[in-house]
């Protein structure tokens, strides 16, 4: 049962082959099994899926339909979840249950989604390792000695050990895409504004999205189809209508203009991963699209940009975690100073506190010029490198990451490390552009994504082209062993 993709068990649930409590139940037992060897989850959430599952299935007794009425997914810990803990994977929200759910959930649960817990993810989802969560590291179940990427890896980590069909997620710089590339899932950061970020506690506001991280580009229709849509309390929200993402996974590719940028394909980039991306070129060019060259030339900035832009806006939207209102308080504050400083020391850890130190600086007076908004200058160049691309085709294809998974710990002593594996991935967030990943092949039994951008609210057509890949390839299908 384990093994069903979202579209599967739709399939099931409309044929009565089980009830969505069945499913639910099979799942929580799986989690309860098998996750203490990946720590993917930080809250197990079994009352409520169990209720929600009941009302699923009464609600499709009584003849609704949907694909998503009964079935199970998680939230990342990020998603504001009314009386559930929502932690950000920090020390600072441990004792955070969430006064009321995002907009993201309140969707979800209203199609029928069954929400089996909520995920692990780097503390304020700053990393690309999941190794800077409170609650420890997650594990690659394709090798548990690798990380699986971040910072949405439980949600990865989870989908691709088929503890669940499908979870939600949020990218910044990546955090979506990179972990669906090192567990061979498919996930989708959309257009900014496409998914309300109303309840998504922030990390840089100007760059969080919301997405779908599972197994299918069918599955990222469905999930996608949840969650996007125009809410009045996000006042990025885009009131645009939503279109059917399921209705064109069939369009052919005959003819498809594919951009791939030369810029791409530099020393940094792993061969083996350069090959499995040429391959995927090839497949692509059978089902009829055509490939050509193009340039990005400021992406060489989009790094430096992103780690002043990011951590400028964390330094801001971290400052409400002052031990006052909500979150860890210190024991016995001298005063309100002292309150603060030992509330917020103790309460963020390393990573956390080096953004917060970072940000605060590139934003003091003397240095903003020099900093922000010089890394706003450039953000705005890597937009119009963008624009000027999609004049002449309709994506851009290239890897996901530069390398596969790393070892557990191997980038800890070194921050900017791990930061310039974010090179393929910060770009479609410093546009705002969506962007998608999706399985591609091995590397020492390591999966390796190819990515996937579009214009903006073009997830129908990135979804279509992964779709069709997925018709045309197996890469997808791999279950890592011992899962
Ligand atoms: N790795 C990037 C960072 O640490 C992106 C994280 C994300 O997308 N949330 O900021």
């Amino acid at each position: 049962m384990h093994q069903m993709t979202l579209a599967e068990i739709a399939r099931g649930l409309a044929d009565k082959k089980f009830s969505s409590e069945e499913l639910t139940k099979v799942l929580l037992a799986r989690i309860t099994q098998l996750d203490p060897q990946l720590n993917s989850f930080i809250s197990l959430t079994e009352a409520l899926a169990l209720e929600q599952a009941k009302a699923a299935d009464a609600r499709r007794a009584n003849g609704e339909s949907g694909a998503l009425l009964g079935a199970p997914i998680a939230h990342k810990d990020l998603f504001c979840t009314q009386g559930i803990r929502t932690s950000c994977g920090s020390k600072m929200l441990d004792n955070f249950k969430a006064p009321y759910d995002a907009t993201v959930v309140a969707k979800l649960a209203a199609a029928g989604a069954v929400t089996l817990g909520k995920t692990n993810m780097d503390e304020f989802a700053m990393g690309s390792a999941n190794e800077s969560s409170w609650y420890g590291a997650v594990k690659n179940p394709w090798n548990l000695e690798h990380v699986p990427g971040g910072s949405s890896g439980g949600s990865a980590a989870a989908v691709a050990a088929r503890l669940l069909p499908a979870a939600t997620a949020t990218d910044t710089g990546g955090s979506i895409r990179q972990p669906a590339a090192f567990t061979n899932l498919t996930g989708l950061k959309p257009t900014y504004g496409r998914v309300s970020r109303w309840g998504m506690i922030a990390y840089a506001s100007s760059l969080d999205q919301g997405g779908p991280l599972a197994r299918t580009a069918e599955d990222c229709a469905i999930l996608l189809q949840g969650m996007a849509g125009f809410d009045q309390n996000d006042s990025t929200s885009i009131d645009e209508p939503v279109p059917d993402y399921s209705a064109s996974l069939g369009d052919s590719l005959q003819g498809l203009r594919i951009g791939v940028p030369k810029e791409y394909f530099s020393a940094g980039l792993d061969p083996r991963i350069a090959e499995l991306i040429q391959n995927s070129i090839k497949e692509l060019q059978k089902l009829g699209a055509v490939i050509k060259e193009i340039s990005l030339p400021n992406m060489q900035h989009a790094i430096p940009a992103y780690y002043v832009i990011a951590p400028a806006e964390a330094s801001s939207n971290l400052s409400r975690f002052d031990g006052v209102r909500f979150g860890h308080r210190c024991e016995q504050p001298k005063d309100l100073i002292d309150l603060y400083k030992r509330s917020r020391g103790e309460g963020f850890g390393p990573e956390v506190q080096r953004r917060i130190m970072v940000g605060a600086y590139a934003l003091s007076a003397g240095y903003y010029d020099a900093y922000y908004l010089k890394a706003q200058k450039i953000r705005r160049l890597v937009k119009n490198d963008f624009m000027a691309a999609f004049n002449e085709v309709d994506v851009i294809l290239g890897p996901t990451t530069p390398n596969p998974a790393w070892k557990l710990g191997a980038k800890n002593s070194d921050p900017v490390a791990a930061y310039l594996e974010d090179v393929y991935t910060i770009t479609a967030n410093l546009a705002g552009l969506p962007g998608l990943s999706m399985p591609a092949g091995f590397v020492d039994g390591l999966p390796v994504g190819v990515q996937l951008l579009a214009p903006y609210f073009q997830e129908g057509r990135l979804l279509n082209v992964a779709h069709q890949y997925q018709l045309n390839t197996d890469w997808h299908t791999r279950t890592p062993t011992g899962f």
